[in-house]
């Protein structure tokens, strides 16, 4: 049994059987830890700040209520009366019922997968749409056109959509943010503060995150209404997850990387890099050692993208060198092996990286490549998440015991200044591929600020 599946059953939720069917095909036997606490209370119409480890089946334990939610209230609407929700019928014309809001392209286009997948056999059928940039809106905007129940959405896109008066939110019953350490700050934040104004103030909110910082306390205070707050324990579990840290002077990263990827029989690696440019050079310098791998990361095409990560789901790729785009709660069946090839660059993502390797309950491996300038955050990375982990060398890889010169970077070209249409024009022209003018808001999946790890007692200033 896997190690956070308790001795639970689904029956004793109530469940629809439509829902306990979808959970029966899904394959699903037991409630984890995270789904008994948080089932009951969105199934109360509560709001929720979770925060549970990745990989702990967090997109089920809200799906699965809130699709059960929704059918009832259909049921209920069909017969002219309401339940849970109000006793507003079947969604109109732009309208949403329940909006997800997910930091990547990729997250969505997966959570919106499980919401279709569980809400297969419901009667009458559940609409399920996912939204994100990087791709034509145009389409996106008439799928809204009919109004659709569940929309899992990227802020910038979802933005997109309100400017071009695509979406109205006035039948909107439930807010879902997943990964809200990262969509409550930076960039993302503006965002979302825009977006929660748009929505009606009677609805219902659920939080999900890995880490908490504790900057977003406040936000997170604003926006919800006396949650139940849902608090499991640890970040990686240390036991299922086995941590390595393999010190290497940085010239001979590539060649280490290529030793391992030869010498374990891992079926799958997704290695992280910090740069979109080191992903694709990586790939390079793998394909000159005979070693097969696909880059991936914001400046690839949405389609590029998607096909990636299809083939890498499908086990067609062995190794994706990618950034942390896909440190987010990207759900990659079995996957043995996790590589930093860079480090993280916050102890935060540290752990969503991890999260990627031993998913529900499966054995994981996450090898970090130290090279000496990053000796000093390696050890910030252990000491914000509470690890210590053994330094190890290699055989033919052993560190110089001074510092090598790091690579020069290319020298700084003197910037002329420039006008404000010139700088408007400039920011366009720097931005990763997009379709034509309809996708104003810039993907924020890889560029989050450092920022420091959970502290225990913003549980309880928040229980307050
Ligand atoms: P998540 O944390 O939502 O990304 O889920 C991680 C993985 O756990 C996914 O592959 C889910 O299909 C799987 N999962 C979720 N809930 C359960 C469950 N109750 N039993 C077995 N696997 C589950």
């Amino acid at each position: 049994m896997k190690k956070d599946i308790l001795d639970a059953d689904f029956e004793s939720f109530s469940f629809s059987d439509e829902i306990l069917a979808a959970i029966k095909n899904m394959g699903f036997e037991n409630p984890t830890e995270i789904q008994i606490k948080t089932i009951p209370a969105v199934l109360e119409g509560n709001d929720v700040l979770a925060r549970a480890d990745t990989g702990s089946g967090k997109t089920a334990a809200f799906v699965l209520p809130l699709l059960d939610n929704l059918s009832n209230q259909n049921v209920y609407a069909q017969k002219g009366r309401s339940k849970r929700f109000d006793a507003s019928t079947r969604v109109a014309s732009n309208c949403v019922q329940i909006v997800v809001l997910v930091p990547t392209r990729e997250l969505a286009i997966q959570v919106a997968e499980v919401f279709s997948t569980v809400a297969e056999n419901i009667q009458p059928a559940i609409k399920c749409l996912s939204v994100y940039g990087g791709v034509k809106i145009n389409p996106q905007m008439q799928a809204l056109r009919g109004g659709v129940d569940v929309l899992v959405a990227t802020p910038g896109r979802l933005l997109d959509l309100v400017d071009q008066n695509a979406i109205k939110f006035n039948q909107v019953k439930a807010l879902v943010i997943d990964e809200v350490d990262r969509l409550m700050k930076g960039d993302f934040q503006e965002e979302i503060e825009r977006l929660s104004k748009l929505l009606p103030n009677k609805r219902q909110n659920l939080m999900f995150t890995a880490t908490f910082p504790e900057s977003i306390t406040t936000l997170v205070r604003d926006v919800l209404n006396t949650p139940e707050i849902i608090n499991m324990d640890g970040f990686i579990d240390e036991l299922e997850i086995e941590q390595r840290a393999i010190t290497v002077n940085h010239h001979q990263k590539n060649d280490l990387l290529a030793h391992l990827c030869r010498e374990n029989d891992w079926q799958q690696i997704l290695v992280f890099c910090s740069a979109k440019r080191t992903c694709d050079n990586l790939v390079k310098k793998l394909e000159k050692r005979s070693i097969e791998a696909v880059a991936m990361h914001s400046n690839k095409e949405q389609s590029v993208r998607s096909a990636a990560l299809k083939n890498f789901k499908a086990g067609a790729i062995r190794i994706l060198v990618a950034t942390d785009v896909a440190a987010r709660g990207i759900d990659i069946d079995q996957l043995p092996c996790v590589i930093n090839y860079d480090l993280p660059r916050s102890p935060n993502d540290y752990v969503h990286r991890v999260g990627r390797t031993g998913r529900a309950g499966e054995k994981g491996l996450v090898i970090s490549l130290i090279s000496h300038h990053e000796f000093q955050h390696f050890l910030v990375i252990e000491r914000r998440n509470g690890l210590n982990i053994a330094r190890e060398e290699i055989d033919g890889f052993m560190l110089d015991s001074v510092a090598p010169p790091l690579p020069r970077k290319s020298p700084k070209i003197k910037k002329t200044k420039l006008t404000k249409k010139q700088k408007i024009q400039s920011k366009r022209e720097q931005e990763p591929v997009q379709d034509s003018g309809d996708n104003s808001h810039q993907d924020h999946s890889e560029t989050e600020p450092v920022e420091s790890t959970v502290n225990a007692h913003i549980w309880g200033n928040l229980k307050k």
